[in-house]
């Protein structure tokens, strides 16, 4: 068992402080400094981590065993008819789990703060539909609500089965259960603390 896809890289703690750093800069008034702070956390490195993770079969990360008994795929009428946790439960979610990927460990940013980010500087911070045109570090930490089990295997929405996670580590799950990726549960260890706030400040 493991607890996680794919080891975190030092590159991705790297860009997060680059973010810190672009945000205190904004706030200070300092536009040009954070632009620049913007840009220098948009490292190749954590993009190609990221990608590795969600990104095609890796037997390496992605690797698979046959359980006996699993749930199993569900036609789409016969799935949970609300895919994703509201605004208040969301709420609920980050309050217990922190903004940190319980199972990589990484920091994250909510999708609200990214957006505030790319209106605020588009020339410093990309992000559209393609993977290649994110940037790194913002598709790194992106927020996710994941539902352990798979929404597609009849997950719901309850507290109880949703963590806060990295990008990599939801997408790259696929609909794919812990137990089929040898991965342990996160909600059987205690939630580690950290001073990371989500860049929540950045108005
Ligand atoms: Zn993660």
């Amino acid at each position: 068992m493991r607890r996680r896809l794919r080891e975190p890289i030092p590159e991705i703690f790297v860009a997060a402080e680059l973010l810190q750093n672009a945000v205190d800069h904004h706030l200070s008034g300092d536009r040009a400094a954070a632009a620049a702070f913007f840009r220098a956390a948009n490292i190749k490195a954590v993009w190609e981590w990221t990608d590795s993770v969600w990104g095609k079969h890796r037997p390496d990360i992605h690797t698979l065993f046959k359980i006996e008994g699993a749930p199993p795929y569900l036609p789409p009428e016969a799935r949970v008819k609300s895919r994703m946790p509201n605004a208040a439960e969301e709420q609920r979610l980050i309050e217990h789990w922190g903004y940190r990927c319980a199972f990589c460990g990484i920091p994250l940013v909510h999708t609200r703060v990214r957006k505030r980010a790319v209106k605020a500087y588009p020339d410093a911070v990309s992000w559209g539909n393609q993977n290649i045109l994110q940037h790194a570090a913002f598709m790194a930490l992106w927020m996710q609500f994941d539902h352990i089990l798979p929404h597609a295997r009849g997950g719901d929405n309850s507290f109880e089965n949703i963590v806060v996670t990295c990008a990599a580590c939801n997408f790259g799950r696929m609909n794919y259960t812990l137990e089929e990726m040898g991965l342990e549960d996160p909600r059987r260890r205690p939630v580690e603390r950290t001073d990371w706030n989500g860049l929540e400040h950045f108005k």
